[in-house]
């Protein structure tokens, strides 16, 4: 480890790995990723075998966003020779008691030509025939819907990264970050390094990190789960058959067909406010129970006796959108908050973050994801029903 760096970024989960990797490409040996846990821990938000990627967003910048994403997603395959987007197509179920805006989805897709279906219950029966909903569900297939390998995903950033000559190190909690004579100098580990710019990707520790920066924003942490079930059915779900899945409600199921572990993997939101270093691990026997029911109910070839259930953390913004800017007062640092739903997006997003810290702009349409927005003032208000 050299004692400066031009760049360096502070976590390495998703977005920190994938800043890492872009920063890397154009800056090579000047790169210097920091992890306060070992590499690929558990405690964050992006460690699992599969997380959703799709077009079906319910706005146009959304969408366009999405569909860099995916060409993000082939630049890293092409140079890493590794699959990490896997195609299943993508059924979102949409019941009638839904508060969430149908059209909205469907018109931003339309908006951006990217093709969907809108398919009758009989037709999701002919089509998809482990689903069995009441005749008065419709679904919206997305053909381009799937997962990314989020695990490997994430060690390939890294493993990309580190072949640019970047410097990644585990274990070295940031303590203290000071601003120098026009730099930083960064307290980790028991060691002082100076950086001439900075990235926070810290997850559900974000709020600690802007700490050092003077600045606060309105984050809520949450604990939450994903459950494999064993099923007697296994070949039915493979990702050839079996596609991801939404129930389109506000705290929602979602489901991905085998992948990475050899169990159909199912979830429910849960919500549960919890604080990322006084976290429990054990998994919450009622949301369990939920998503069993839902697959007897719903998917009922799929269930089966629980093979594991796994905890996460999820980081919520009061609007749900990213945050993706340089940090106020700070224009050589720049910071990223995934707001629940960004492993899809990591790599354009770690793209993204490279440009702004690099070049103090970017191509990409961020401006939902600013600092100064209405929707990130604080006092926050929180409108997330706890399961
Ligand atoms: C159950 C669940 C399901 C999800 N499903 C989807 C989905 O289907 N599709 C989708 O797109 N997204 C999904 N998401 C959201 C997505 O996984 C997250 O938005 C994304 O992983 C966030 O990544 P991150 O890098 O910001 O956070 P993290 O992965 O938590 O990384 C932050 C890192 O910063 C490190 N760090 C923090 N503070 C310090 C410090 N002081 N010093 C050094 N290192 C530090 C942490 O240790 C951590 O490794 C899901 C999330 C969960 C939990």
């Amino acid at each position: 480890m050299k004692d400066s760096y031009s760049y360096v970024v502070l976590g390495l989960g998703g977005l920190g790995s994938a800043a890492c990797y872009w920063l890397s490409r154009r800056f090579g040996a000047e790169v210097l990723g920091i992890e306060q846990f070992e590499m690929g821990h558990v405690r964050g938000e992006s460690q699992d075998h599969s997380r959703i990627i799709r077009l079906t967003y319910h706005t146009v910048p959304y969408v366009r966003f999405a569909q860099q994403a995916y060409q993000a997603w082939s630049e890293v395959e092409a140079e890493s020779g590794e699959q990490v987007v896997v195609k299943t197509g993508e059924l979102n179920f949409w019941p009638r008691q839904t508060t969430l805006d149908e059209a909205a989805y469907n018109d931003s897709m339309a908006a951006c030509g990217v093709p969907f279906e809108i398919l009758e219950a009989s037709e999701i029966r002919r089509r998809f025939p482990e689903f069995r909903f009441d005749d008065d569900i419709h679904a919206v297939y997305q053909p381009d819907g799937g997962l990314v390998g989020a695990i490997k995903a994430n060690e390939v950033h890294r493993r990309l990264a580190r072949r640019n000559g970047a410097t990644l190190v585990d274990n070295m909690p940031v303590t203290k970050i000071r601003q120098v004579n026009g730099g930083y100098e960064i307290t980790a580990g028991g060691r002082t390094i100076g950086a001439e710019k900075i990235v926070v990707a810290g997850g559900p520790w974000t709020n600690r990190l802007l700490a050092h920066f003077g600045v606060e924003i309105p984050l809520l942490v949450t604990h939450e789960q994903v459950t494999y079930v064993d099923s007697p059915n296994l070949p039915h779900f493979t990702p050839e058959r079996f596609p991801v899945w939404i129930w389109m409600i506000h705290d929602n199921y979602y489901g991905f067909p085998v992948y990475g572990a050899p169990g159909v993997k199912i979830a429910k939101d849960r919500f549960k406010p919890t604080d990322p270093d006084s976290r429990g691990f054990e998994p919450h026997a009622g949301n369990e129970h939920d998503v069993l029911r839902f697959l007897e109910d719903h998917i009922p070839r799929a269930a089966g006796p629980v093979l594991y259930t796994k905890t996460c953390l999820l980081t919520h913004t009061p609007d749900a959108d990213f945050v993706l800017d340089r940090i106020p007062g700070h224009p050589n640092c720049v910071c990223t908050v995934g707001a629940t739903h960004a492993f899809k997006f990591a790599s354009v997003i770690g793209r993204t973050l490279s440009e702004l810290v690099a070049d103090g702009s970017t191509p990409a349409d961020i401006s939902a994801f600013r600092f100064d927005r209405p929707g990130l003032k604080m006092p926050a208000v929180w409108d997330l029903p706890e399961g």
